[in-house]
């Protein structure tokens, strides 16, 4: 086995493994014997519940950002959009994307015929790190069970990841971007029993500085909008 593939093994391994492994999975969904679709007022209650949890979980990224990020759109969206973690504007503001990153990825949205409340928009890290640095792996785990909780409520038929941190946390491979988009790939939501197609592209951020991009990230957004074109 080479280094890489141990180090994904032993990353898989970690990765949400109290919530993944365990022999009964908790039902998420416990106070809904009937089936597994919320209510609008259901989804907004366990949402405020995901966002106490992330609120109280202990790191010291909370000692140097100043606002928690969890995330914008519509929490009955077929598309969810993952990034890495809030920047400078996102920590201001308290939401997820509104920087100049944020701005591009509206008009990817656009270019798809999508606005952001179709969607929801999210990270994998909620709180800004120090000086932007990319969050550690260890922060990725962390972090990563609050999202899993966020997709299983949001029951999407897509995953948009934008960039490598997302890509690392969902599809959990040492594989790059490179290798990876133009594809479809398969996450399998345990608690929700479906595969979610998920297409790993480029983060807007990195869009802004290397713009010979922008035509791979345009085809990514064509098979999704090609996609949702296919459910309807
Ligand atoms: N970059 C991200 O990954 N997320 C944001 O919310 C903003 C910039």
């Amino acid at each position: 086995m080479n280094q890489s593939n141990k180090r994904n093994l032993e990353f898989i391994k970690n990765s949400g493994i109290n919530y993944f492994l365990q022999e009964t999975p908790r039902n998420w969904f416990e106070n809904n014997t009937k089936s597994i679709k919320n209510t609008d007022n259901d989804k907004t209650d366990k949402i405020d519940q995901i966002i106490q949890k992330i609120k109280s979980f202990d790191t010291p990224l909370k000692n140097s950002a100043k606002n928690l990020v969890v995330y914008d759109g519509n929490l009955n969206a077929k598309v969810m959009f993952i990034g890495e973690a809030p920047g400078k504007d996102e920590d201001e503001q308290g939401l997820p994307f509104v920087g100049r990153a944020g701005q591009l990825l509206n008009k990817m949205l656009t270019a798809i015929k999508l606005t952001r409340e179709d969607v929801y928009i999210t990270n994998v890290v909620n709180w800004r790190p120090p000086e932007n640095r990319t969050p550690s792996d260890e922060e990725i785990l962390q972090f990563l069970p609050f999202l899993q909780q966020q997709i299983d409520l949001v029951n999407p038929d897509f995953i948009f990841l934008l960039g490598g941190v997302a890509t690392k946390a969902i599809l959990s491979t040492p594989l790059s971007l490179g290798k990876l988009r133009g594809s479809w790939h398969e996450y399998q939501s345990l608690q929700l029993n479906k595969t979610i197609y998920t297409i790993a592209s480029y983060h807007p951020a990195f869009l802004l500085r290397s713009p010979q991009f922008k035509r791979a990230s345009w085809e990514d957004l064509q098979m999704l909008q090609k996609k949702l074109h296919e459910k309807n």
